[in-house]
């Protein structure tokens, strides 16, 4: 009994120990990303040649990742032509998460990878914060609207036809997923220039919301009930 406890336990905080330095890692990745966007439109739109160039401006120290206890980041910075970026986390790191060597992974095209770890990244977030599925796709239809709004500031107020446009002009890094799925419909009219976008489906109905909520209008803005 005492051992099976004990059992439990210690399965548990190893569980919590491992779930923090993936967390710990693609946060890294993500403070280190923000740095790098901060020095590029200080630079014209160029990187650095070595993330130590962030340090102390953009960032105060280049980070350790939890699980390495180290800098594993620095020696994997690339600056790639079409990719703009690219850097990792280096080394076996994260297999307990179901990683590869050199993963995760974050470039100026796929913000982090791989996709197939993000559902249960952002479950895991998701657990830590205490919030629910419905706060994260509020925050994807603020951030598809905010591209939106960019998108049509570049181009006469006229939004794009499909939201695969926003990615092609890279108004957008990935295309946002909720509760794993590609959800968000879109539609779109001209003269006057409006549109609509809703998370398709039921997704949020366990947590009191109606069907193809939550919806955001560009006239009106979040709906939420
Ligand atoms: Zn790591
Ligand atoms: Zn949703």
């Amino acid at each position: 009994m005492k051992r099976t406890l004990l059992f439990l336990l210690l399965t548990v905080s190893l569980a919590t120990a491992r779930d923090n330095s993936i967390l710990g890692c693609t946060q890294n990745l993500k403070g280190i990303a923000t740095g790098l966007e901060m020095y590029a439109s200080d630079h014209s739109g160029r990187y650095p040649a070595s993330l130590q160039e962030l340090v102390p401006k953009y960032l105060q120290s280049i980070p350790a990742c939890p699980a390495a206890r180290r800098d594993t980041y620095s020696a994997s910075w690339r600056v790639a032509g079409g990719e703009g970026f690219y850097m990792c986390c280096a080394g076996n790191n994260h297999a307990d998460f179901g990683l590869k060597a050199n993963e995760p992974t974050c470039s100026a095209r796929h913000y982090l990878g791989p996709a197939s770890m993000l559902p249960r990244l952002h479950h895991l977030e998701d657990e830590k914060q205490g919030s629910k599925p419905v706060a994260r796709c509020l925050q994807n239809l603020k951030n598809l609207a905010t591209a939106l709004e960019m998108y049509a500031a570049d181009h006469g107020g006229r939004y794009p036809e499909t939201l695969k446009q926003l990615q092609q002009a890279q108004y957008l890094r990935d295309m946002p997923l909720c509760l794993d799925k590609d959800a968000y419909s879109y539609q779109v009219k001209t003269r006057p220039d409006w549109y609509l976008l809703h998370c398709h489906g039921r997704n949020h109905v366990k947590d009191g919301s109606p069907a193809n909520f939550p919806s955001y209008d560009s006239e009106k803005g979040l709906h939420r009930e």
